[in-house]
């Protein structure tokens, strides 16, 4: 993709060990390179989300900054972004699905001003339903790469939706889509071996 000194947004979605961190960093790799200037921020919640962060262990620029998910916290770093000298060229999020909806309007005005934003994250929940700002995000890109892993259980088909087990277990379609400390597990799944258990 070489339309980076034009605004627009990509967005890098799928299930979870889909590979869309590992995506983001080889897009941010040839960012960096090419000598932009960007950012790239990752959202603050528990810990055992960090599994599939940014980091970089031969880039230390590449990792990711934590930062709020909330509406505040995201006017917060607009102030930042568009304070920024010199002119922030490119603006990256990895597990967006976990950030408030402002994101969205955020990401529109960056565009605008011609910035370049890639943002990734899961498009479903464990559900199989459409995953915080992610849906909306998809809708207004430019390019949208929708990555597939392979389901664990079948090991065929392509797997599209993460599988969220408890105790081994699939879970209750009513536990809270992001969960604190809990004994779950994750797989990834294709449509037919996706499970959930509905209370
Ligand atoms: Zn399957």
């Amino acid at each position: 993709m070489d339309e980076f000194h034009m605004g627009h947004l990509e967005v890098i979605c799928g299930p979870m060990f889909s590979g869309k961190s590992e995506e983001l960093i080889r897009r941010l790799k040839r960012v960096n390179i090419a000598g932009n200037n960007f950012f790239v921020f990752k959202p603050v919640i528990d810990n055992r989300y960090d599994v599939g962060h940014v980091v970089s262990h031969d880039l230390r620029k590449l990792e990711a900054k934590p930062i709020g998910t909330d509406e505040a916290s995201l006017k917060e770093l607009e102030q930042f972004i568009d304070n920024a000298k010199p002119f922030v060229e490119v603006v990256a999020f990895d597990e967006a699905n976990f950030f408030d909806l402002y994101i969205v309007d955020l990401v529109q005005k960056w565009v605008k001003q011609g910035r370049r934003v890639i943002a990734a994250g899961l498009d479903m929940t464990f559900r199989g339903e459409p995953f915080g700002p992610v849906p909306q995000l998809m809708a207004i890109a430019d390019y949208v790469d929708k990555i597939k892993a392979v389901c664990m259980k079948c090991k065929k088909e392509p797997g599209i939706i993460t599988q969220r087990l408890i105790d081994g277990k699939p879970a209750k379609y009513s536990t809270p889509t992001i969960l604190v400390g809990g004994f779950e597990s994750y797989e990834v799944r294709c449509r037919k071996c996706h499970e959930i258990i509905v209370d």
